[in-house]
C-alpha cells in the first residue's frame, strides 16, 4: 500500500509488543505496519541477457537462477524508489499523478456514491485502488488508512459490496457462484481424483503434514500448473506466491516446468512473488494481494506456511488467544478474496506436531489448533510414504468422501 506511515491493523494482531526486524535491521512495534515491507517481486528474465542452451547442465541452470536473484534484488531497489516518487508527487499535492493513473479499477471506484476527487485521492493515496480492495477491508482499517469519516467509509463499503453482489446470495446465486468454480490439475491423477477433478477455485485449501511430506513441492507444482491453458489442466492465469519460511526455489519452478515442455521463462515471469519476514507482514500482503489480482490476472495464492511466524512470535501461555484471534483474522482475509474472486485459488500449507503422548489415532495436529481446522474449506493431510511416494489423506471437505491417494515427488514434480 502507497503510504508511509504506520497503519494500526485494526486491532488485529496488535499487543505493542517491539520486536527486532531482520529485513529492515531495526525495532518494529507490533501490530504496526510498515511499507518498507511491501516486495512483491515478479520473476523475469531479460531474454537476451540468457542465452538459450537446449543442454545447459545443472551447474549452468543454477547461475542462471543467481543471475535472476541478482537482478530481482535490483529491481525491488527500483520499484522501492518508484515508490517513493510517487508518493513524494503524491504529497506535493499534485492530483494528475492520480488522474494519469486512472484505470479500470479506479474507474469503478469513481463510480461510487459521493466520491468525488478529494475522496478518491486519499483512497488510492491509502493504497485503496479497486473496488475489491475496499469491500474486502474492515471499515476501521479503511479509515485509519485514508483518513476519511466513518459515515463516508461505511457507505464506500457497503457500495462496493453491493456492485460486487457481496452478502446475502439466493441459492440460485450460489448456484451461479459454483458454476464458475475451476480446477487446477496437480500433475498427479490420483490426488486429482482425491480432489473431484483437481483442486477447486473458489476455496481456501490446507495441505498440512510433518517436514519433508511435499507441502512446499505442492506449492511449486501449481504455479507452474495453474499457467497451463484449460484444456490442460490449468486456469491461463498467474500464481502470487508468499514465502514465509524462505523455502521458494526457482530452480524447481524451471525443473517443474521442462518437465511440462513450458517455456520456464515465462512461466517464471508469471509467478509474483513476496517474502514474508514477520506476521505482521504477511497479514500486509494478503491485504495488498487484493489489488493485485485483478491486475495481474492472479487465479492462484500460495502462503507457504500459515502458522510459522505466528507460532514463533506469540510464544507463551498468555499470548495464546491473541495468537488464534490474529490467525483467525488472516484466514478469513484468504477466505474473503475466494468469496470475491470465484477463479481464485488459495492454498495454504501448515507444519504439524507430533504429539508424542498420543497412542492412538492420528499422532499429529495441525498447529494452528481449531481455527485453522474450521476456517479452510478442504484440508488434506499428508504423509511420507515408500521413497519420493507421499500419501493424502482428505481430512475434511463439505462435498468431498473421505479418502486416500498417493503420488510421487520426481526431479520433474508431482506425478503419480
Ligand atoms: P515440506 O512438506 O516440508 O514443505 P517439501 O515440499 O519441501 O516438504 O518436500 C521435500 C521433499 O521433496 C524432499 O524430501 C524430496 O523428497 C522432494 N524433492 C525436493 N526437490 C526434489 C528434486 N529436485 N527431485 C526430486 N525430489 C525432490
Ligand atoms: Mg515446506
Amino acid at each position: 500500500m502507497a503510504k508511509a506511515s504506520e497503519i494500526n491493523n485494526g486491532g488485529q494482531s496488535g499487543n505493542g509488543e517491539p520486536y527486532f526486524c531482520k529485513e529492515c535491521k531495526r525495532n518494529h512495534t507490533k501490530g504496526k505496519i510498515y511499507k518498507d515491507h511491501l516486495k512483491f517481486a515478479r520473476f523475469e528474465i531479460d531474454k537476451n541477457e540468457i542465452e538459450e542452451k537446449s543442454e545447459s547442465n545443472e551447474k549452468e541452470l543454477e547461475s542462471e537462477v543467481e543471475e535472476i536473484f541478482e537482478d530481482l534484488e535490483e529491481d525491488e531497489d527500483d520499484i522501492i524508489e518508484l515508490n517513493e516518487m510517487e508518493e513524494e508527487e503524491l504529497d506535493s499535492d499534485s492530483n494528475e499523478v492520480i488522474i494519469n493513473d486512472a484505470n479500470m479499477c479506479v474507474e469503478a471506484i469513481k463510480k461510487l456514491p459521493g466520491v468525488g476527487e478529494a475522496t478518491l485521492k486519499k483512497l488510492i493515496k491509502a493504497g485503496f485502488s479497486s473496488l475489491e480492495s475496499i469491500a474486502y477491508t474492515p471499515p476501521k482499517i479503511i479509515q485509519n488508512e485514508s483518513g476519511l469519516g466513518d459515515k463516508t467509509t461505511a457507505k464506500l463499503v457497503k457500495a462496493s459490496m453491493a456492485q460486487l453482489k457481496i452478502g446475502f446470495k439466493s441459492a440460485e446465486d450460489v448456484w451461479e457462484y459454483r458454476k464458475n468454480i475451476s480446477r487446477i490439475t496437480t500433475g498427479s491423477q490420483e490426488l486429482d481424483d482425491l480432489f473431484g477433478g483437481g483442486i477447486e477455485t473458489g476455496c481456501v485449501v490446507e495441505f498440512f503434514g510433518e517436514f519433508r511430506t511435499g507441502k512446499t513441492q505442492i506449492a511449486h507444482q501449481l504455479c507452474v500448473n495453474v499457467q497451463l491453458p484449460y484444456e490442460d489442466g490449468g486456469l491461463n492465469g498467474n500464481a502470487l506466491y508468499i514465502d514465509t519460511e524462505g523455502t521458494f526455489r526457482p530452480e524447481r519452478i524451471v525443473q517443474m516446468s521442462e518437465g511440462l515442455d513450458l517455456d520456464y521463462k515465462k512461466i517464471l515471469k508469471n509467478i509474483i512473488f513476496g517474502r514474508a519476514y514477520n506476521s505482521d507482514h504477511q497479514i500486509l500482503l494478503i491485504k495488498e494481494a487484493a489489488n493485485l489480482i485483478k491486475e495481474k490476472n492472479i487465479k492462484l495464492i500460495i502462503v507457504d506456511s500459515l502458522i510459522g511466524h505466528f507460532r514463533s512470535e506469540y510464544i507463551g501461555r498468555g499470548t495464546l488467544a491473541t495468537r488464534q484471534q490474529t490467525i483467525n483474522a488472516h484466514l478469513h482475509d484468504l477466505l474473503r478474496l475466494t468469496d470475491i474472486f470465484p477463479e481464485l485459488c488459495v492454498i495454504v500449507t501448515n507444519q504439524v506436531q507430533s504429539k508424542p503422548d498420543v497412542f492412538y489415532g492420528n499422532p499429529t495436529v495441525a498447529t494452528g489448533g481449531n481455527i485453522v481446522a474450521h476456517g479452510s474449506t478442504i484440508r488434506v493431510y499428508l504423509r511420507k510414504g515408500k521413497g519420493e511416494q507421499r500419501v493424502a489423506k482428505m481430512i475434511d471437505a463439505p462435498h468431498l468422501p473421505e479418502g486416500e491417494a498417493v503420488f510421487s515427488i520426481t526431479e520433474n514434480g508431482i506425478t503419480d
